[in-house]
């Protein structure tokens, strides 16, 4: 192994969780996080983030998230590469809703070797889309703090507060609405279900099967991050 190859297998592992929407991406990304002390790093929250900020970047993107489409690859690579250049990346990032496209992929690696990493793993979150919907249309996140909840699957303990703050406000996204889901699986159908084969050809793909319950994904995801970590 060259150094720089050993710089590379020592850095902070870089996961990337792939799946439709709806798949949990969002969900176990948070878990991971407070097991792990790693970052997640979602576009969808960062063009969310941008649009409220009312950028540039954000009131091109705006109608195109609403829509249910995916936003330019010239806007989403620009929002990652400014958040990475940012720093406080923990002990390693999980990207969750990127890459969503065959350019994107090429576009992380080139900005993972400017900084000496690479991609370390690629988990892809197995689900059947039918179920997609109900998942989708059900949910909600705390206003204040981000934390996921679902009318059926994950309601809070107390009615309308967050189990994690506190906080009493919740919010829905506007395309989760039933409406926008099948642009949005359509989206993931055509430009980002072929990275898992782009992956796996790279050896770096693993399968999680992500229709059970919440808390039985997270830990067979914890069993699969957990030696990445440690680079055994
Ligand atoms: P998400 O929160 O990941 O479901 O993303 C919400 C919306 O943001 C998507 O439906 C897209 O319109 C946009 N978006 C997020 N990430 C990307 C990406 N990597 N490429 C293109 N569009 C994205």
């Amino acid at each position: 192994m060259s150094g720089a190859d050993t710089a590379v297998a020592t850095r902070a592992p870089v996961l990337i969780l792939l799946g439709p929407p709806g798949a949990g991406k969002g969900t176990q990304a948070r878990m991971l996080e407070n097991e792990f002390g790693m970052v997640q790093l979602s576009t969808g929250d960062l063009l969310r983030a941008a649009v409220a900020e009312g950028t540039e970047a954000g009131r091109q993107a705006k109608a195109v998230m609403d829509s249910g489409h995916l936003v330019s690859d010239e806007i989403v690579i620009a929002i990652l590469r400014d958040r990475l250049g940012q720093g406080d990346l923990g002990t390693g990032i999980i990207l969750d809703g990127f890459p969503r496209t065959a350019a994107q992929a090429a576009a992380l690696d080139r900005l993972l070797a400017e900084r000496g990493q690479e991609v370390g793993a690629v988990i892809s979150l197995e689900v059947d889309d039918a179920a997609m919907v109900d998942r989708i249309s059900g949910r909600y996140t705390c206003a204040a703090c981000g934390e996921g909840y679902h009318d059926s699957f994950k309601p809070p303990r107390t009615e309308g507060t967050c189990d994690a703050c506190g906080g009493t406000g919740m919010k829905r996204r506007a395309d989760d609405r039933a409406d926008k889901v099948a642009t949005r699986l359509a989206a993931y159908h055509a430009e980002t279900a072929p990275l898992i084969d782009h992956y796996r050809r790279q050896g770096k793909l693993k399968g999680l099967p992500a229709m059970g319950r919440i808390e039985e994904i997270a830990a067979s995801l914890r069993a699969m991050v957990a030696p990445l970590r440690t680079g055994r």
